[in-house]
């Protein structure tokens, strides 16, 4: 196997007097003008204090949504002032992130003082990484620190481009994702178990085939176990599952069986007509679920046999609610399974990292968050990582053998 070379740490840098473009993500969700959830500005907050307290210029760089060119609705200057409450000093904002709105505020830029730029995806060469834009980008700075794992997936000129032009560094908050993502699923301490749910296993597909090649043991629930269920044989009534796949899940099935990875599916479910609050539910033995009836959470001995196997184990990877978590009460089997891993973390047993859009949202309602060992808001990135895939925005940040 190959040895990854280091990742260059924002430590490393001589900072001081330097103008640092720093790659954050500001991709807040907001509602009529208003941040809705602070997470993400919490989180990169500790960051920009330091390089401006290490007397860097700090220049801030991030998207925001999907803009198709120049749209005023999709402006970070709706950030300038949350981001400085954040930081508990002032925030400059130029309206353009590149050319002269940008030259001119780096130019009034205090040591220490820190400027938000414009959306870079207001420019299409961002996303099409463009090699003029991202010298453009570059002419700005000194040094480039980049600190947006959940980015780092795509090649943009943000993300990969700038490492070309300048002395790229990874900041503390890409470190960390990518330390906690390196011991829990390539150098993890043995046995690993993981938890993938979801909806779909077409769009898991390559998690589990990577996961089954690192894992000792695979709990599988949410619509994506009725895939599985399918493949031997059970009847999933009306359920969300995708018979096409059920090939793909045997082969699944079979190679977990010559890799010595134990496999786990629901032994029973919580069932329903239909997905809808308030609607009639029961609990069923997973070989007895009615002709018209939905899937939709797993049961309470499927729980306990999760858990058990988790006691097992020394680290844990989840993605994928159980159940459609988000109404009441398909959630309670996830919520379940969120709290016994808590614990079991908090007790020094266990080693739990765990990602995904959805999954955050069900830890963060099972008020867990903070028990898990690491809880990566980074989304798409946190899924390739998982499939094995390698991230540009990531490998750009190795040191060059010649720096060695
Ligand atoms: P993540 O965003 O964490 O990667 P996914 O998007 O793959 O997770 O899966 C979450 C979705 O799967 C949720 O919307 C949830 O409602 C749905 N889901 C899980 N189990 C079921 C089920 N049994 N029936 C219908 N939907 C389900
Ligand atoms: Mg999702």
């Amino acid at each position: 196997m190959n040895i990854p070379l280091p990742i260059r740490s924002m430590d490393q840098a001589e900072l001081r007097n330097k103008r640092v473009l720093v790659r954050v993500d500001l991709n807040v969700p907001m509602q009529d003008g208003q941040v809705t959830d602070t997470t993400r500005l919490m989180r990169v907050a500790p960051t920009l204090i330091r390089l401006a307290e290490c007397g860097a210029r700090v220049i801030v760089l991030s998207h925001f949504g999907r803009p198709k060119g120049l749209e005023s609705r999709y402006s970070l200057r709706v950030l300038q002032r949350p981001l400085a409450q954040a930081l508990v000093r002032e925030v400059a904002f130029a309206s353009d992130c590149v050319g002269r709105p940008a030259e001119g505020a780096i130019r009034n830029l205090p040591v220490g003082g820190v400027l938000l730029l414009e959306n870079l995806r207001f420019h299409e060469g961002e996303e099409k990484n463009d090699a003029g834009f991202a010298k453009q980008l570059a002419a700005l700075g000194d040094v480039f620190v980049s600190d947006a794992f959940s980015a780092a997936h795509r090649a943009h000129a943000s993300t990969v481009g700038l490492a070309k032009y300048l002395p790229a560094y990874a900041g503390p908050l890409m470190e960390e994702e990518i330390d906690a993502l390196h011991k829990s699923v390539d150098a993890p301490t043995r046995p690993l178990a993981a938890v993938i749910g979801g909806a779909k296993v077409s769009t898991k597909l390559k998690v589990i085939e990577n996961l089954l090649e690192k894992v000792d043991v695979l709990l599988i629930g949410g619509a994506m176990a009725n895939t599985f269920l399918l493949a031997q044989g059970l009847k999933i009534g009306s359920s969300l599952g995708e018979p096409d796949l059920v090939p793909t899940a045997e082969r699944i099935l079979h190679q977990a069986e010559g890799k010595n990875c134990r496999v786990l599916l629901p032994n029973d479910a919580v069932i329903a007509d239909k997905l809808e609050p308030g609607v009639a539910s029961r609990l069923v033995r997973i070989d007895a679920v009615p002709e018209r009836a939905m899937i939709l959470d797993v049961g309470p001995s499927s729980i306990a046999n999760y858990l058990q196997q988790i006691q097992t184990v020394r680290s844990l990877v989840w993605n994928g609610p159980l159940g459609a978590f988000e109404i009441a009460p398909f959630d309670e089997g996830s919520v379940a399974l969120a709290r016994g891993v808590a614990d079991y973390t908090r007790a020094g047993a266990l080693i739990s990292v765990a990602g995904g859009g959805d999954t955050v949202a069900l830890l963060n309602q099972a008020g867990v968050t903070q028990d898990f060992t690491y809880v990566s808001t980074a989304g798409g990135a946190f899924l390739e990582y998982l499939e094995g895939a390698s991230l540009p925005g990531v490998e750009c940040l190795r040191q060059k053998p010649s720096d060695v």
